[in-house]
């Protein structure tokens, strides 16, 4: 069997060596535009902040994957077309172009950042994507006197880049054209975020929008934003988000989402049965909703390697989709989430959904060093099902997220989360955990044993004689 996959990074490599690892004989083809194979994207701005060296940043070389997997790897070369008919790749590279034959395609080429054309070709200003952004970044830092940096865009990227500049000792300030950084959560939540950048000393710029941005003649960047500001800087990151990589799935005649991503089975192949597609390119099913998502994040590639490949040997794992569960890690602060955000909620007039809001320790108050944990808890007032976590706080806000999200993903309810056996030692945790309390107060109110009010229903009428316990 010929198995060509396109892109050699996350997906396309955890592809190939799972293929490799089950199936002995089939040959494996992959193709791979730039230099390197297999390096730690989401490690690309620690290496900024000097966390994580350079080399470390490759997980698997070429060579490597050559000799431990008997991988045919095809480094800078660039797959220009699929031609379903001849079921062949045409690929390009120094030397010309040639088409490689497959019975089975998989594309994972993975995400392109936006880039507005305002940012295009100035000078010191740079997307944060590849190990050619990176090196590029580190030649201008080191080539000039950089004190001041832009970040434009306040999601996953663009925080990580902040954090990471600060952490060199730049001055960094954040500009996010929405009134909230992190939109996978909800204002409330997100609010803890802005404390944190604001005390680690980061300009945050909200519902501020890049205008233009051009060179002055001292060699300094001019950026001016929607309400005229001048910002004067030495560096401009751009992390405004992605697009799918999906041209060649596109001219090829593969069915997509109206945004772009290659449209998926549970097995992850396309409306073609010999292609398959994976990662940042794919769209999957959302599993609260039943609707196609895209979710450009590492986390669920490996489940959608396990189904394609036992789609492939015969032996069918298929891949449920995502329940969209996310964690970032900011100056010292975790943040995470999954399931159903109130957006979700409004677009999708899911009426019967409620939130609840805890402010708990992430371990028995009396022993020292513990930490406040803000989880918000949503579930169907109806069902009592699960159907959505945020968390916030400086330990412990993963893990409470993690434990709702596996329980989410079996369908549980605001029960299992109260009737949870817990492991708990005080310096480790509380006899009854921030996830136990949230589950408690869930089943409270279903049962009408509580009333609850949000922070922003408060100054209303009928709020004026309450007493707030
Ligand atoms: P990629 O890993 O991007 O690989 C695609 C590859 O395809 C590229 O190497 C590209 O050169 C190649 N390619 C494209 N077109 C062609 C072509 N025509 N011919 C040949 N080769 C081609 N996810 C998390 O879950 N947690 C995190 O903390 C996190 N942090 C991140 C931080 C950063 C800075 C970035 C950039 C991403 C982060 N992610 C994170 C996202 C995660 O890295 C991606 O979801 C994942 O890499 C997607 O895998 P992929 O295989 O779809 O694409």
């Amino acid at each position: 069997m010929e198995v060509v996959v396109i892109g050699g990074v996350a997906g396309g490599v955890a592809f190939a060596t799972r293929l490799r690892r089950v199936d002995e004989r089939a040959n494996i083809t992959v193709i791979e535009k730039n230099s390197s194979t297999s390096f730690a994207n989401c490690a690309l701005p620690y290496n900024i902040g000097g966390v994580v060296n350079r080399n470390d940043l490759i997980v698997a070389s070429p060579e490597f994957l050559k000799k431990r997997y008997d991988l045919d790897i095809k480094t800078e070369c660039e797959a220009v077309s699929i031609n379903r008919d001849s079921r062949t790749v045409q690929v390009r590279n120094s030397e010309g172009e040639f088409a490689i034959p497959y019975d089975r395609l998989v594309i994972s080429t993975g995400s392109i950042p936006v880039e507005p054309a305002y940012a295009k070709g100035v000078d010191g200003v740079f997307t944060l994507r590849t190990l050619s952004d990176i090196d590029a970044i580190e030649k201008y830092i080191s080539s000039r006197q950089v004190s001041r940096a832009l970040i434009i865009g306040g999601s996953f990227i663009g925080l990580e880049a902040a954090e990471n500049l600060k952490k060199r000792g730049i001055d960094t300030t954040l500009v996010e054209a929405g009134s909230q950084v992190m939109p996978a959560l909800d204002p409330e939540m997100a609010s803890y975020l802005h404390e944190t950048l604001i005390e680690n000393g980061v300009r945050l710029k909200l519902d501020s929008k890049l205008f233009s941005i051009s060179r002055n003649d001292d060699g300094t960047i001019c950026a001016v934003l929607n309400n005229y500001e001048k910002l004067t800087m030495d560096l401009v990151i751009v992390a405004i988000g992605v697009t799918p990589n999906s041209q060649l799935a596109r001219d090829c005649g593969l069915e997509l989402t109206p945004d772009g991503h290659i449209i998926t089975d549970d097995n992850m192949m396309t409306s073609d049965s010999c292609i398959f597609a994976l990662g940042d390119v794919a769209s999957v099913n959302f599993r609260l909703t039943g609707q196609r998502k895209s979710l450009p994040l590492a986390g669920p590639i490996s489940k959608q390697v396990r189904a394609a490949v036992g789609y492939i040997i015969g032996q069918e794992k298929p891949f449920p989709g995502v329940l969209a569960t996310w964690a970032l890690h900011i100056f010292g602060m975790e943040a995470a989430g999954c399931g159903l955000t109130d957006t979700d909620i409004k677009k999708q007039e899911l009426n019967d959904l409620c939130s609840v809001w805890l402010h708990n320790l992430n371990h028995a108050s009396f022993i020292p060093g513990a930490e406040i944990v803000h989880l918000k808890l949503t579930f169907d007032m109806v069902t009592g099902r699960l159907m959505g976590a945020q968390a916030v706080g400086k330990a412990g806000a993963v893990k409470a997220v993690e434990i709702i999200s596996t329980l989410i993903g079996t369908s549980s309810c605001v029960y299992d989360l109260v009737e949870r056996e817990q492991a708990y030692a005080p310096p480790v945790s509380s006899a009854r955990d921030v996830t136990g309390m949230a589950g408690s107060v869930a089943e409270n109110v279903i049962d009408g044993l509580e009333k609850i009010a949000r922070y922003d229903e408060l100054t209303q009428e009928k709020f004026k004689n309450a007493f707030i316990l």
